[in-house]
């Protein structure tokens, strides 16, 4: 599996890291919340490890932001305190394990690998047109060809794929890609359309387009259907 492992204590963290390693695993280790944030949205990882209680944004709030973002990686808590209310906050906010510290590493190993199976038999895989996008591992695939998609890419095709055949407003993506507190350029919206075209382009659909719709927003198309 990749996994990103988010713990700001270091020895816990290279000691985590070189188990999981020595388990066969790929590891990259974040230590701060604000780049957990963003690493977890543009590399496509199998699962997070993620601590709750790190010195900048807390593993809550990264958790929170990521599902927003559409974000459906499997994630196991590691938490200090572990008390119901807490787990309850987490579970809610999408967290899909916890696990109190101090914790035995077999145990932990063991969840992760449940978490993975789990993950396999629900195969998040929406099939849009002849293309099937991926959850699990944010690709967009067709037949035997595949495109990794970041996570505001994924996040950005998941949205126009649902509501395939309407016009969705710059401003509706936005809110719902970038979130409510995006400051940026609103034609980050385009820039990121241009991605995915381009992408589309590589995996060679034809039944498959995003059209811009003047002065309001982008429309995803699949021929043969409204
Ligand atoms: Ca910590």
């Amino acid at each position: 599996m990749k996994l990103l492992l988010v713990e700001d204590e270091e020895k816990m963290a290279r000691l985590l890291q070189r188990g999981l390693t020595e388990a066969g695993h790929q590891v990259d280790v974040c230590g701060r919340g604000e780049d957990a944030l963003e690493q977890g949205l543009q590399i496509a990882y199998d699962a997070v490890l993620l601590d709750w209680s790190l010195p900048d944004l807390d593993g809550l709030a990264v958790l929170r932001r990521w599902r927003e973002q559409g974000l459906r990686t499997p994630v196991l808590m590691l938490t200090a305190r572990g008390t119901v209310g807490e787990k309850v906050v987490g579970l809610r906010a999408g967290a899909d394990d916890f696990l109190v510290k101090p914790f035995a590493f077999e145990e932990l190993l063991a969840r992760l690998e449940a978490l993975h199976r789990r993950g396999d038999a629900q195969g998040p895989a929406q099939a849009v047109g002849p293309l099937v996008l991926d959850a699990r591992r944010r690709v967009l695939r067709h037949g035997d060809k595949e495109q990794p998609l970041t996570g505001r890419e994924f996040s950005l095709f998941s949205e126009l794929a649902s509501h395939a055949g309407e016009v969705l407003p710059r401003s509706t993506l936005l809110s719902h890609v970038w979130g409510d507190g995006f400051d940026g350029p609103p034609n980050i919206v385009d820039v990121y359309v241009g991605y995915l075209r381009g992408k589309l382009k590589k995996l060679e659909v034809a039944e498959v387009s995003i059209q811009s719709v003047r002065g309001v927003g982008f429309r995803l198309m699949v021929e043969g259907r409204g």
